[in-house]
């Protein structure tokens, strides 16, 4: 019998990003998202952190060496077909990664620019904004602000003599979630200037923990499907609108719970 015929292969998705004790953001939201999707998940952490509902109150960032063996040993192990990269917590870690990612000419890239905890405190250096644009954004190929995160990128392409964000080779989703409205509009600018928007009426409550890590690692778990960019996006933004759906009935912490991916 030819074993290799029953062989189906399973889109492996690189995981980046930071471990949120209580579940909801980060590393753990990352995990369960791609398991939703019927994607295989492998985590690079980047950092432990202290945190709740209330905020958090310590990051611990992993070294850049102990970074770059962990991509290593995934690399060697597989060729994801897709990253999701989140929390990273300094300039130096930023740089490895822009580094390993290049060196295994890894394609999909999704960049949520993950800067503060919505509950208030921190996750990045001022600097590693900086370095974000300089040696990550080139490698993306879509980036996933929010309008606070948005603003501030922006503001800062001046300083590091970079054309504004709209004219990276990146495609980029500006979300509206933390705007204002009944409506939560997403729009999706492509490299190419084609544009959608994405609407969804606003799912009531203030279980959001970790909406921007569910949204963009569904992104990349739909690109390592072989969606593309705009297909990737909606079926990202379908399944966090029913994730929210989902939280707004269950009480899990006190409040600001988290944003469930629960298939049931
Ligand atoms: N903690 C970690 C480790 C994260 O990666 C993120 C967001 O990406 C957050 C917290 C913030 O989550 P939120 O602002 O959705 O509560």
């Amino acid at each position: 019998m030819n074993r290799n015929s029953d062989r189906s292969d399973v889109p492996v998705v690189l995981l980046v990003s930071g471990m949120d004790p209580t579940g909801g953001a980060g590393m753990s939201a990352d995990i369960r998202t791609c398991t939703a999707f019927g994607v295989y998940p492998m985590s690079c952490v980047t950092a432990l952190t202290v945190q709740n509902y209330r905020g958090v109150s310590a990051v611990r960032p992993v070294s850049s060496q102990l970074l770059a063996e962990q991509l290593e040993a995934i690399y060697e192990s597989a060729m994801p077909a897709a990253v999701k990269i989140g929390m990273i917590p300094n300039a130096a870690q930023v740089r490895t990664l822009a580094r390993v990612l290049k060196k295994h000419g890894q394609h999909n890239v999704v960049l949520d620019p993950v800067l503060t905890a919505t509950a208030g405190g921190p996750l990045t250096r001022q600097n590693a904004a900086y370095a974000m644009l300089s040696h990550l954004l080139p490698l993306t190929d879509i980036i996933t602000p929010n309008a606070k995160e948005y603003d501030y990128l922006a503001g800062l392409t001046s300083k590091v003599q970079m054309s504004p964000l709209e004219m990276s080779l990146a495609a980029l989703l500006r979300k509206g979630g933390d705007v204002p409205g009944d409506q939560c509009s997403d729009s999706l600018r492509m490299p190419d200037g084609t544009s959608y928007t994405y609407s969804t009426a606003r799912v009531p409550g203030n279980n959001l923990h970790g909406t921007g890590c569910v949204l963009s690692s569904a992104i990349a778990a739909n690109l390592a499907l072989g969606f593309d960019i705009p297909a990737a996006v909606r079926r990202a933004k379908n399944f966090l609108t029913s994730a929210l759906r989902t939280s707004s009935r269950c009480h899990i912490t006190p409040d600001y719970g988290p944003a469930l991916t629960l298939i049931n």
